[in-house]
């Protein structure tokens, strides 16, 4: 079984043989590699046998300039374009091949979103049972995604650590694999890829900041660690970019640990946002996020509610189409930032755009009535009412 560091119960992280990588992946061989997804990494990636690759087209996301009053230069990482909806596919894709190549026979994972859909499509297609724990008042979107999607559902009446506990039970007992963020080494594997787009696609040159919803800071952490192996193996430089994370005010144990100069987060008591993403109160990774976001010169700034549910429908005459609200807490933090001046007018920023709208709780919406079926009273009563 893979789990935490038995000597510390951290997270263990992957290593690579990089100079031997650096022999067949270089910035020719990828401009080469022109189809797979993530998978173009395969040196980076924990995999040794491309027969265990589960994909579903994960990886190679847009980087798509937007819009943006006061800043020149604003590139959205489009990662809702991802299988399922969410960059959660990046980690479950590499972590189930991974454990279906060490034997795995039963996933287990702990899901307040988009994890618990991700890792019920890629165990599905790996042929694998697949058993979600979810809280009960988890969002019925994300619910229903993991049972239609092939896996089993267990809604517990408590919290997403409780869940964890359960999933712990079951690892146990059931000797399933245990896919809880940071438990084990390989989803964060995948969600580094991230950051390898992000040199690749920006001609080897990094941005000068990057802003990122945090929930479990595996997407952070995970591109940290793809700069430090693309710096080792000489494709880039040493400059990094501001790591910036964004967590909601009603969640935001990283910003207090951040502000109160703390390297571990305390838990966040009575957590609540409806950006179901962010709302983690307590992270097993918390120390290697602010870590990064400490040695990056960057910081970690907490958004309020009201201006992330604000910020949602204003974001597709950004360019940002129906964006989840994960997506609009990231916004919500930018404009923060930039307000503060922490980011220059002329700088690159990087945006993530995590999830797609479709897997957040939909804004309030009640439907028009229907008008009806008569080229009459189209010509009188809808057209003027239009004009
Ligand atoms: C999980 C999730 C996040 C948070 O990602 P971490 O890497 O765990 O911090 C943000 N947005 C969406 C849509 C998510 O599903």
């Amino acid at each position: 079984m893979i789990g935490l560091d038995p000597s510390d119960q951290r997270p263990l992280l992957a290593r690579y043989d990089l100079a031997a990588a650096a022999k067949t992946l270089t910035r020719d061989s990828m401009a080469a590699r022109r189809s797979g997804g993530l998978w173009r990494w395969r040196e980076l990636l924990p995999v040794r046998s491309d027969t265990f690759i589960t994909s579903l087209g994960e990886g190679d996301t847009p980087l798509q300039p937007v819009r943006w009053p006061g800043l020149s230069r604003v590139l959205v990482k489009r990662e809702s374009l991802n299988p399922t909806g969410s960059f959660k596919a990046r980690g479950m894709a590499v972590a189930v091949s991974r454990a279906v190549e060490l034997g795995a026979r039963h996933f287990v994972a702990p899901s307040a979103g988009n994890a618990g859909g991700a890792l019920a499509a890629y165990a599905s297609a790996a042929g694998v049972p697949a058993t979600v724990i979810m809280p009960a008042d988890a969002p019925a979107i994300n619910q229903v995604e993991v049972v239609a999607t092939g896996a089993r559902m267990i809604l517990l009446d408590g919290l997403i650590s409780d869940c964890g506990r359960l999933a712990a039970l079951i690892r146990d007992e059931l000797g399933a694999f245990d896919l809880s963020t940071l438990k084990e080494p390989y989803r964060i594997e995948g969600k580094k890829t991230m950051g390898f787009e992000l040199a690749e696609q920006l001609d080897w040159r990094l941005p000068d900041a990057v802003v990122y919803p945090t929930g479990g800071g595996t997407g952070l952490v995970g591109m940290w660690k793809a700069f430090d192996e693309l710096e080792t193996m000489g494709l880039i430089g040493a400059e990094r970019p501001r790591m910036y994370s964004v967590q909601a005010d009603g969640c935001a144990p990283i910003v207090r640990a951040f502000e109160t100069g703390e390297r571990f987060a305390r838990p966040w008591d009575g957590a609540h946002t409806a950006a179901a993403g962010l709302r983690v109160p307590s992270a097993v990774g918390d120390f290697l996020i602010i870590d990064a976001l400490r040695k990056s010169g960057g910081s970690a700034i907490a958004v309020p509610e009201n201006e992330i549910l604000e910020w949602r429908p204003r974001l597709a005459s950004l360019g940002f189409g129906y964006a989840g609200l994960e997506t609009a807490a990231a916004v919500a933090g930018l404009d923060a930032l930039r307000e503060a001046g922490a980011i220059g007018a002329d700088e690159t920023v990087v945006l993530f755009d995590t999830g797609a709208g479709f897997k957040s709780e939909p804004p309030a919406f009640e439907s028009p009535r229907p008008v009806p079926n008569d080229p009459g009273f189209w010509r009188e009563k809808v057209i003027p009412g239009l004009a």
